[in-house]
């Protein structure tokens, strides 16, 4: 049986001896070499898929979740409180459920995946919808929680960051060495933040002998850190990824001026593009925002902007289950035939 997260590296988490534990065997979560693509084959670049998907509750947010959830327990919190563009609420509601404590969410109304709002339902959460994008529910759980005995658990928290951290971790656990690069998709900008996090603190103790460049993506219709200024509305069909002013901003600015990495966009037809490549070419089925790691980094390859013989990952942030309307938008599911052999054979195209 594999410990939970916060023990397994125990010396590097701000824990104790009385922190309370709260685990769901988040992380340890598989490093894939991907197959193709063939061109980045033929320019000899390895790409690894560090597949999130795999969390207990289908996205990278447990990792944060453990230990901001653990260090309420600690001060014996009744309550916490999110604002997510879905996964964060699904976290926050398994381990606040694990954790005995009541969970509030406040969700974009409208723009939240399926599968993440009914996980935060059945684990009981109390799901509020506003009326505006993630920027306006950010703002109100910030106020609620400064004027009610309620902790915040969004990557202001910074529990959170220190939770995400260990992603970078378990790479270089499974490498032997840091990766050139890492790419991953940018919202609120709590997890490159973390990535960059955990890379430096191994260079620091010189477990590493030198960090990735980190390549952060948005999606073309909320990129304020591409732009340089704050969206209104952003809008962007990888709705994890749907935010216009991004927490951690600095964060992201940061990593990427310090790893002499970049922040880029990616348009809604290249997330797509990169979603059917992995679901169908490699097995491996994400959530559209995930895609966008994938989309930026194959930009990349195209422009020559990678040296020969690089080792990539890129950070899948969550399962393709937790989106089913984006995939019933992209795909058919044919009519039903007889019951015969004939049908079938014809159906099935052989
Ligand atoms: C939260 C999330 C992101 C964005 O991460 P940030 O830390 O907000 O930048 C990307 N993909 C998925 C699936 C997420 O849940």
């Amino acid at each position: 049986m594999n410990l939970p997260l916060l023990e397994r590296y125990r010396q590097r988490l701000p824990i104790d001896e009385d922190t309370p534990i709260i685990s769901l065997n988040e992380g340890d979560t598989p490093l894939i070499p991907l197959a193709g693509p063939p061109q980045a084959a033929q320019k000899g670049v390895k790409i690894f898929a560090k597949y999130e998907g795999l969390n207990p509750t289908g996205s990278f947010k447990d990792r944060g979740m453990t230990l901001a959830v653990s260090k309420a327990a600690q001060r014996k919190a009744k309550a916490v409180a999110a604002a997510s563009t879905g996964n964060t609420a699904a976290s926050a509601a398994a381990y606040g459920a694990r954790a005995a404590m009541k969970a509030i969410v406040v969700l974009p109304a409208g723009y939240v995946a399926a599968g993440k709002v009914a996980q935060s339902l059945v684990h009981g959460a109390s799901i509020v919808q506003v009326n505006g994008n993630f920027d306006d529910a950010l703002r109100l759980v910030r106020e609620l929680t400064e004027n009610f005995p309620v902790t915040l658990v969004n990557s202001l928290n910074p529990f959170r960051i220190q939770g995400q951290k260990t992603l970078a971790f378990e790479v270089v656990d499974d490498l032997g060495r840091a990766p050139d690069y890492h790419a991953l998709p940018v919202g609120n900008a709590g997890n490159i933040t973390a990535h960059w996090m955990g890379y430096s603190e191994l260079y620091q103790d010189e477990v590493i002998e030198q960090r990735p460049r980190m390549l952060g993506f948005q999606a073309a219709g909320a990129a304020p850190i591409v732009t340089g200024r704050p969206v209104d509305s952003p809008q962007t069909i990888a709705t994890a990824i749907r935010i216009g002013n991004p927490a951690s901003w600095q964060g992201a600015i940061n990593a990427r001026d310090e790893s002499g990495g970049a922040i880029e966009a990616v348009s809604d037809e290249e997330i797509l593009r990169a979603y059917h490549y992995l679901a169908s070419r490699e097995g491996i089925f994400v959530e559209p925002a995930s895609a966008a790691s994938l989309a930026g980094l194959w930009r990349w390859i195209r422009q020559g902007k990678i040296a020969e013989g690089s080792t990539v990952v890129i950070t899948l942030t969550g399962h393709g289950l937790k989106d089913p309307g984006t995939a019933e938008r992209e795909v058919r599911l044919p009519d039903p035939v007889d019951a015969t052999l004939t049908a079938l054979v014809k159906a099935a195209g052989l």
